[in-house]
């Protein structure tokens, strides 16, 4: 008996069924020409353009996206001058309008003497791949605006406050400008809770975050929720009557909401005290001596009856 002959070579028809068979879609491009001499009938699946339709790179290049077209044409033709297998995502665009994220994974093949003779490549579906980067880079954004965010108010958080007051204080140090920080405190908010209730507390608290927003801060001016009852504005190139001013705006406007405090020894309406710190930085001073400081004015705002700024102005 004898055996069929076999040979180790897959024929045409083996590498043309498994290259169409694939979801990458196959392309071959003459070099010389500019012309695509293949690509895959996948083609037509994905994008809705017939594999005739693909005649030359101009039918590539103009079926990308306006917005990558310049930088993956650019890099394209660079590296197959150069020799350099590359890859390349753009959007691509469909018959029917749409784009669809694809991965170009080229080769550059050479003739015997070494010349580049064509491209060949394949086109990879990335879309679902972008879509999920981007649906992360969003989380991430969403995830960053939230860590530095105070989660009742919206104002930035303690961490966000000390990230800028860093930067603050150095650019201070830097131009040898003075900084300001007031801090405040809502006066007998205990009481308003056990009043009121906690969510009222609550609303109270977002009330005043937003009258503190609005009370004409300068752009480079930060507000933050210090914790509790308690907000910081940092107030940078403010010398200290001028943020005592800020600070004693502050203080009338949340007077001027007239929230209700029935239970306040101070008056029928909400209020707040109001502690000043500034300084010119120096390399012997640290910026939370700002805060101590701010701290310390608003204990003797307190003390010494509360509504009230105090400061060394
Ligand atoms: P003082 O005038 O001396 O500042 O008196 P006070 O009652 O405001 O001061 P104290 O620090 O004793 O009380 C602060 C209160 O703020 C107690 C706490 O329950 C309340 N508080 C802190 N954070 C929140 C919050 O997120 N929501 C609500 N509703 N209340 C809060
Ligand atoms: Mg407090
Ligand atoms: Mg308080």
């Amino acid at each position: 008996m004898t055996r069929p002959e076999h040979t180790m070579e897959p024929d045409h028809e083996v590498y043309r069924t498994l290259l169409e068979s694939t979801k990458a879609i196959p392309w071959k491009i003459d070099w010389e020409t500019l012309t695509f001499s293949y690509i895959g009938p996948q083609i037509e699946a994905l994008l809705g353009w017939s594999p005739e339709s693909w005649v030359g790179i101009d039918d590539w290049a103009e079926r990308m996206h306006p917005d990558d077209r310049e930088r993956v044409v650019n890099f394209c033709v660079a590296q197959s001058k150069a020799g350099a297998d590359h890859e390349a995502d753009y959007r691509a665009l469909t018959r029917d309008g749409d784009y669809v994220w694809i991965r170009d994974v080229v080769h550059v093949m050479r003739d015997a003497d070494g010349r580049v003779d064509s491209l060949v490549g394949f086109m990879f579906d990335i879309s679902e791949r972008k879509a999920s980067e981007e649906k992360l880079l969003r989380l991430q954004q969403e995830l960053e605006d939230l860590s530095l965010r105070d989660g009742l108010t919206g104002v930035a958080n303690r961490r966000m406050f000390d990230s800028i007051l860093e930067v603050e204080w150095a650019n201070a140090k830097r131009h040898g400008q003075p900084i300001s920080l007031v801090m405040l405190d809502i006066d007998y908010f205990k009481q308003y809770n056990d009043e009121y209730g906690h969510l009222a507390g609550d609303d109270c608290l977002k009330a005043v975050a937003r009258v503190l927003e609005s009370s004409g801060a300068r752009a480079g001016d930060l507000l933050a929720r210090f914790g509790g009852e308690e907000f910081l504005l940092l107030l940078p190139n403010t010398d200290e009557t001028a943020a005592h001013a800020v600070a004693d705006r502050c203080r009338q406007l949340i007077l001027d909401q007239r929230i209700l405090h029935a239970t306040s020894p101070i008056g029928p309406h909400l209020s707040a005290s109001f502690g000043v710190a500034t300084a010119i930085p120096t390399d012997a001073m640290d910026a939370l001596e700002l805060l101590e400081t701010a701290d310390c004015h608003l204990y003797r705002a307190k003390d010494g009856g509360r509504n009230c700024v105090h400061s060394l102005a």
